[in-house]
């Protein structure tokens, strides 16, 4: 009969003690100190979930766990750490030996002792979504498969697929059947792709992103010797934002907890808002199916939001059908200020608000790292960077790439810059490497020939490019595209006089970046969409030098602009999608865009309704982001370069709501 013995730390005198009682609510409290075993805390937003993990986490440390047996699994690496500094503080105690972080992070650091055993080698390297689909063309290219006549998935849509396919574990022919039911009889070619991509990728030494997860699981599920070792390493596993946990990732948590291993999990069914992704929200609404065992523990109390923000979340939520019902009540009393709805004459009156407000609060002693502005897609952001740079209000974007980092925005400033700059070699090269058959090599050449020309060292723009250009030798390849470009600089600078900037920007766009974005690029829709919004915001400008300054001023880039990484540390606004804005909170929070189609996303609506009911989550989210100051704005008329003014109507989201919950704002020009 072996002997169970526990080893423990000694106990640090010198720490002081934590007030578990009073920082933590009852049912907080009862989940931070539950003896072992299996643990669910389901309860809404804000009612203090994360709280409870870090107190969790804590209170294990203080018990005498060592930090190497406690496995946080948190939705972003850079929560994890946030919540290990606060336990830091809290028990004094040398966190950095805990194992923190996103699925990912922890699959990699698994991966990283033990690739060998599923046959890959030592320094395997990660792909991007990049070199994902650079491989993937290969593998199509090299499989014999015709792709031709019919219409057959891109590489892109392969690895979207396959990525599916291993978070969900749908089987491939199910999978297809119900997410692209036109791809379905096309199983038999798609099946063996994945093969020879899997090949590949082990040949290559090469894991994508998916992998990170897959392979760690197969790790688990094959080797009895590792998943026994990490087992008893991980003798506490916490998992955050568990409701929009997939199927992979809720088998790797079921592997390394084992049968009777202690898990808690904290989430909330209202926030799942990643089934595209292939999150499972039943993964927590049958917690108990697969844990029969579990404490279950639920919190009503919204410590977070003031009482009129919560109000207008809970009306919001209660509209969808698919949830366990929870009304949360505010801890917090109430701030005499309703959430405002905020109606604006266009999409740069909405960014002016947006702007002015940030200001106003900074000035009443808000500081900008309580600030955020959410929206649902990335590209909604655009005009408000651009404002935020003119006014120098300092902002940190998380939802992508700043705008003007852009290839595409940049590739169309390079002609722009060069019709006007004719010494500008940079642009220069830029623009002429998108002709199709021009290379390093014969840019370079071209360049020189340029550089003898008159034009290149007149002050102002004397005769015409076209004139200069066409006679240049370029390779056969290039001609076409070539010619085409120098009649399209000779729309830039008319009589030695610039264009205007919108001016110039359609008549690159028309004359040579539509084709080659759309041949380059797989998500042309969007770039043009973004190009469309470049041409918008240039027409404020006369002076074609004047946006460019602005421009590169804004990416910071061209001008060595970029800010210190110490200067980063300062406070900034935060600029977000509401996706990943997930679990965080600030004083004020701004929601642009949230006109109907915009928010709720177009593609929801006319779906069915699951796809609307994710989208109300994700408006939940949003606006449960608030502490003190909500703003719902939008734009009465969104103003397109091409197609002219669209009105808008405010988000369904808005409108079902009882009008009592908001002021509406009028917001005049003060011009
Ligand atoms: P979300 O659903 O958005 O992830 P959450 O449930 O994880 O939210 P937390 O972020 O943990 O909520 O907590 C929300 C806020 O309430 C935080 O500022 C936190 O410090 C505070 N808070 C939580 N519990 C308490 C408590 N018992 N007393 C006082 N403040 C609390
Ligand atoms: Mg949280």
């Amino acid at each position: 009969m072996p002997r169970d013995y526990t080893l423990h730390t000694p106990p640090r005198p010198t720490a002081p003690r934590i007030e578990y009682r009073a920082e933590l609510n009852e049912q907080q409290h009862a989940a931070v100190t539950a003896p072992p075993g299996q643990t669910l805390v389901i309860a809404g937003a804000g009612s203090g979930k994360t709280h409870t993990l870090t107190y969790r986490v804590a209170w294990l440390l203080d018990n005498g766990v060592l930090p190497e047996q406690i496995l946080l699994l948190t939705f972003t690496n850079k929560a994890a750490r946030e919540m290990l500094e606060r336990v830091g503080a809290l028990v004094q105690a040398d966190t950095s030996r805990l194992w923190g972080g996103t699925f990912h992070s922890i699959g990699n650091k698994l991966l990283r002792w033990n690739a060998e055993r599923l046959g890959y080698r030592k320094g395997f390297s990660i792909m991007d979504r990049e070199d994902q689909k650079d491989l993937l063309e290969t593998v199509v290219a090299n499989s014999g498969i015709d792709t031709k006549g019919i219409r057959f998935p891109k590489a892109e849509v392969l690895g979207e697929i396959f990525s599916l396919a291993d978070n969900t574990c749908e089987p491939l022919d199910e999978l297809l059947a119900t997410r692209y039911p036109y791809f379905a009889e096309l199983i038999d070619d798609i099946t063996k792709l994945r093969g020879l991509y899997q090949e590949k990728k082990l040949e290559t030494n090469c894991m994508d992103f998916d992998d990170l997860l897959t392979q760690p699981v197969r790790l688990l599920r094959e080797h009895p010797d590792l998943l026994e070792r990490y087992q008893r390493q991980f003798e506490f596993i916490l998992v955050d934002e568990y409701q929009d946990t997939n199927r992979l990732q809720c088998e790797f948590i079921e592997l390394l907890t084992g049968p009777d291993g202690n898990l808690m999990v904290v989430g909330d069914d209202a926030q799942s808002i990643y089934s595209w992704r292939g999150a499972d929200v039943t993964n927590i609404l049958n917690f108990h199916k697969h844990w029969p065992k579990a404490r279950v523990f639920k919190i009503e109390v919204n410590y977070r939001s003031v009482p009129e923000v919560l109000s207008l979340a809970n009306a919001s939520i209660a509209n969808n059908r698919a949830q366990i019902r929870k009304n949360l009540q505010a801890a917090r009393p109430e701030k005499g200020m309703l959430p405002a709805l905020v109606p604006l004459d266009s999409g740069s009156a909405q960014a002016s608000f947006v702007a002015q407000r940030i200001l106003e609060l900074a000035d009443e002693g808000m500081s900008y790292d309580e600030m955020a502005v959410l929206y649902r897609a990335h590209f909604h952001s655009m005009e408000l960077q651009m404002e935020l740079t003119s006014r120098g209000i300092p902002f940190q974007i998380t939802s992508g790439l700043r705008f003007f980092e852009q290839a595409h925005i940049k590739d169309v400033a390079a002609f722009m810059k060069f019709a006007l700059n004719r010494q500008d070699e940079v642009s220069f090269m830029r623009m002429v490497k998108l002709i199709p058959g021009v290379g390093g090599a014969s840019a370079n050449k071209l360049w020189n020939a340029w550089l003898k020309t008159e034009a290149a060292r007149a002050e102002v723009m004397v005769g015409k490019f076209s004139d200069l250009l066409l006679p240049m030798p370029v390779p056969k390849k290039a001609r076409e595209g070539w010619d085409q470009l120098a009649y399209t600089l000779d729309e830039l600078i008319v009589d030695g006089k610039p264009a205007t900037p919108p001016e110039m920007i359609r008549s690159i766009y028309e004359g040579v970046y539509q084709d080659y974005m759309r041949a380059k690029f797989k998500n042309a829709d969007q770039r043009e969409q973004d190009i469309e919004q470049l041409s918008n915001y240039s027409s404020r400008f006369t002076d074609p030098l004047e946006f460019l300054s602005q421009l590169s001023l804004l990416s910071g880039v061209d001008t060595g602009d970029k800010p210190a990484p110490e200067e980063q540390e300062k406070e900034a606004v935060t600029l977000t999608t509401a996706h990943q804005a997930k679990g965080l909170e600030w004083q004020a929070v701004f929601a642009i865009w949230v006109a109907d189609g915009m928010f709720p996303h177009a593609r929801a609506v006319e779906g069915s309704d699951q796809g609307l009911e994710e989208e109300r989550r994700l408006f939940y989210v949003t606006v449960t982001r608030a502490k003190d100051e909500l703003y719902l704005c939008y734009p009465v008329v969104n103003h397109q370069a091409r197609d002219g003014d669209i009105l808008m109507r405010p988000s369904r989201f808005i409108s079902e709501l009882p009008a009592d919950l908001m002021e509406k704002w009028n917001v005049r020009g003060g011009w």
